[in-house]
């Protein structure tokens, strides 16, 4: 089993799993891509992964289905068109000889779910949850969901590959610099991921470990973050979902 990005409108992955001369796409939003991946590798669709109703992550779903039978699974709730199997926390599913357990991952929207495999090396989508250095806009749900949301992913293996759904890295580290400018994991990674967006390389798929020396909004319980946070937001004693809360809002205004 491999993974290989499909790039996708401007700064989206379409993740493909490849096994043998079939593959599984994680959140077609544009099928023309897929299907010319697919001609040029000679790969046939198995089934689609869905993490949430947005467009640029569903988009695709209808035309790669027509006409034949290809499981498609996404969240539960029946208003996503397509979907096939509706999945939620604790479901698992098997693709090829991988098991995938399901995460709800609600904050970017409530439907959000993420998929973790644990065998041979530990796999996580995660759709619009988790970014490498940032996390997803709060367009449904709250911080509280969203602090618990990646408190899930926190605890998953450090060498868990992190495959997100949008090109963000660069972007972020320069936000996540401003919180913790001292952070030297932080500046030596910004280094490395300018040398990459230079030469057109993808900085996906990051790993669990990496994020959490990285990443703000895993890193809510560190001191520096939290007084980063109460500066901003002239308030004291924040806990971590309030260092959420106000980082979360500080990166919309960025
Ligand atoms: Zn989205
Ligand atoms: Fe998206």
């Amino acid at each position: 089993m491999e993974i290989f990005a499909i790039p996708a409108f401007t700064d989206n992955y379409i993740w493909a799993v490849v096994e043998k001369d079939q593959f599984v796409v994680v959140d077609p939003g544009d099928s023309l891509v897929v299907k010319e991946f697919a001609e040029k590798n000679n790969l046939q669709l198995r089934a689609i992964l869905i993490t949430h109703w947005h467009p640029d992550h569903t988009g695709g779903i209808i035309e790669l289905v027509k006409d034949k039978s290809i499981s498609v699974y996404g969240p539960k709730g029946g208003h996503i068109d397509g979907i096939t199997d509706e999945l939620k926390e604790g479901d698992s599913i098997r693709i090829f000889d991988n098991e995938f357990s399901i995460f709800e991952t609600p904050g970017h929207t409530l439907d959000h779910i993420s998929y973790f495999s644990n065998e041979n090396k530990p796999i996580l989508f995660c759709g619009d949850t988790l970014f490498s250095g940032g996390c997803g806009r709060l367009f449904e749900g709250t911080p509280d969901q969203m602090f618990h949301s990646l408190n899930k992913f926190s605890s998953l293996p450090g060498n868990t590959k992190v495959y997100c759904t949008h090109e963000y890295t660069l972007s972020n580290l320069k936000f996540a610099l401003e919180v913790e400018p001292k952070n030297q994991d932080l500046i030596n990674y910004y280094d490395q991921v300018v040398e990459k967006r230079d030469r057109n390389e993808y900085t996906l798929p990051s790993t669990i470990e990496k994020e959490l020396n990285i990443n703000p909004f895993l890193r809510s319980s560190i001191e520096e973050v939290r007084k980063s946070a109460e500066l901003y937001s002239s308030k004291a004693n924040l806990d971590d979902v309030g260092v959420l809360a106000v980082i979360r809002s500080w990166k919309d205004n960025f």
